[in-house]
């Protein structure tokens, strides 16, 4: 941190300054007004003593500007401390993939209780095994019970190491960071096996489906765990539907940067531009894409709101 020195003169300076100037000042004026007064060769003062203000509030700006400015410059560090509020005690997880303390747990590997049937609301037919949660696509979208606006998101994911298919048809599933109906409505972050798979880019794995491509593809093989670490900020709707400010989201992708606090130009959809929709708090949902691939699995999902 730098050392700033004070300059006790800065402080001194100003006011003697200013109470000369107003002393010359009423001097000048009543010497001026005073009939027989020291200048009595003069004429009545309207020449001498205004240039000499003049001069004199020159010369106190000129003192003063530098003045102010060295006493701007001489704060001291405790002048930019704040102390409170304390920010909240969190502990952290184990690892940085370990739920910390205060993250609400929505698959911790025993049981898939957090969710739903996005279709019909009943419990999730999903297949829990081994600690990991895997797509049943005859049973469709699952979504959380709770509702969400702001939040951190972590999961993780893995396309089975013996995947098939291409393009939009080879390890399709979704993660819909606010579910606004069922099938797939909704802001949709992509899964996709987008290891030496081509497709269109704003549709590969780590996009924002069809609104934004990930600035970069770290995606690992098959069979390999990977990552979302998710902040999502929760569009805001006026009492009319109209929107108040939009969604934006910040994803990272096996660790590397993704998506840069993207500004959402509403619900990604498939076919057609993307369009906002008013709704308060929304579950979060995960994708049973239909394509005929072997399903993906999931694991290790925590979440913290930041409402
Ligand atoms: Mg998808």
């Amino acid at each position: 941190m730098r050392e700033e020195k004070q300059n006790p003169t800065a402080f001194v300076a100003c006011p003697i300054l200013v109470t000369f100037l107003a002393a010359a000042g009423y001097q000048a004026r009543a010497e001026r007004d005073r009939p027989g007064g020291q200048f009595p060769g003069w004429p009545v003062p309207r020449y001498p003593f205004p240039v000499m203000r003049t001069h004199l509030l020159v010369a106190a700006l000129l003192l003063a500007v530098p003045a102010f400015a060295q006493q701007s410059s001489k704060m001291t560090p405790e002048q930019t401390e704040v102390w409170k509020p304390v920010p909240e005690i969190v502990r952290p997880g184990a690892t940085d993939a370990d739920p910390p303390s205060d993250a609400i747990v929505l698959f911790g590997g025993k049981n898939e209780d957090a969710w739903v049937s996005a279709q019909t609301h009943q419990p999730a037919r999903w297949f829990v095994h081994d600690g990991i949660l895997t797509v049943n696509k005859r049973d469709g979208n699952i979504e959380t019970k709770e509702r969400f606006e702001d939040y951190q998101l972590h999961l993780e994911f893995k396309i089975p190491s013996d995947i098939t298919g291409s393009g939009q048809a080879r390890g399709n599933s979704g993660v819909f960071l606010a579910s606004t109906g069922p099938g797939d409505d909704g802001y949709e972050l992509q899964v996709l096996d987008s290891y030496k798979n081509t497709t269109y880019v704003n549709g590969q794995a780590g996009s924002i489906y069809k609104q934004s491509p990930p600035l970069v593809n770290p995606a690992r093989k098959p069979g390999q765990w990977q990552t979302y670490n998710v902040v999502w900020t929760a569009p805001r709707f006026n009492p009319d539907g109209s929107l108040k400010s939009p969604a934006y989201v910040t994803v990272f992708f096996n660790g590397v940067l993704v998506q840069n606090h993207f500004q959402l130009n509403g619900q990604t959809v498939n076919i057609g531009k993307p369009f906002y929709k008013a709704y308060d708090r929304a579950p979060i949902k995960l994708q049973a894409h239909p394509d005929p691939s072997q399903p993906i699995s999931f694991r290790n999902i925590w979440v913290r709101p930041l409402d």
